[in-house]
């Protein structure tokens, strides 16, 4: 699953705009994405500029 480091997380919203299956969505104060929309085409990770988007499948 793709998942978002809140931490890192800079709310930029890169992420939001590049996702072609309008996965992801902001909250009041972080990101977060919806795995039944997500395809993990990780699109989202590619744009993210201070990598907070990560496979939970790779680690
Ligand atoms: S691209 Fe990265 S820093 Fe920007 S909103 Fe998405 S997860 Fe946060
Ligand atoms: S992996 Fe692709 S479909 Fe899933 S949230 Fe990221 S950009 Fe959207």
């Amino acid at each position: 699953m793709i998942k978002i480091d809140s931490e890192e997380c800079g709310v930029c919203k890169d992420c939001i705009d590049v996702c072609p299956e309008e996965a992801i969505e902001q909250k009041v104060y972080n990101i977060v994405i919806h795995p039944d929309k997500c395809t993990q085409c990780e699109e989202c990770i590619e744009v993210c500029a201070v990598g907070a988007i990560y496979n939970d499948e790779d680690e």
